[in-house]
């Protein structure tokens, strides 16, 4: 294939074959990872493909939504009964993926599954939505999206050099703006490192 026809293909992952007993696989990708993962979408029955949490971002997206979803099962499975978590949006915003659910958990298991998407969010960040290569911010007139050199439209987003793949969280302590967090994101290992402010010339 030539490099410029380089687009993410449904066969480019190996979802699970096994999914909702009531109907077979979906040809639509987005349905059919519903379809593998519907204890975590809760679909209608026999309609993956009008599950509320129906996927609605680009197609290079699915390996980090599959590995995701598997992660956030496995948590469930580990707690034990009782214990519940609807997707119930998963959308690109603002070039980011974005995902929200409701669920019963408890406090220990609600900040892992949240943990879990916050590096699946960052993992959207330096991925093309469109093929699943390394990608990055781009602003599309008012858009921002993220892709790769050859899906960039538009114009880079100016990123500080050092401050790739950085995540700062800042919060009010004794009345005062301060930084609670500054972490890495690094997508070889889907983790984060924390790091020191002064390192980066923060304060
Ligand atoms: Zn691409």
């Amino acid at each position: 294939m030539a490099e410029d026809e380089r687009v993410f293909s449904h066969d480019n992952l190996d979802l699970e074959e096994e999914g909702m007993p009531s109907c077979p696989a979906p040809e639509d990708w987005r349905a059919e990872l519903v379809w593998v993962h519907y204890k975590l979408f809760q679909p209608p029955e026999s309609h993956p493909e009008l599950a509320e949490g129906l996927p609605d971002c680009g197609i290079g997206w699915l390996g980090i939504l599959d590995r995701l979803c598997t992660q956030l099962q496995y948590l469930l499975d580990e707690e034990g009964k009782g214990n519940t978590i609807k997707l119930m949006q998963i959308k690109e915003e603002q070039g980011l993926l974005r995902v929200s659910w409701n669920g019963l958990l408890s406090q220990s298991t609600t900040a892992n599954a949240d943990k879990l998407i916050e590096l699946a969010c960052a993992c959207s960040a330096c991925t093309c939505e469109i093929c699943s290569e390394e990608g990055r911010l781009y602003r599309r007139g008012s858009y921002l999206a993220t892709a790769c050199d050859l899906h960039a439209k538009g114009e880079r987003v100016p990123m500080k050099p050092g401050l790739e793949n950085i995540y700062i969280r800042r919060g009010e302590i004794n009345g005062k703006i301060q930084i609670l967090s500054c972490r890495r994101y690094d997508p070889k290992t889907n983790s984060f490192t924390d790091v020191s402010p002064a390192s980066l010339g923060l304060e």
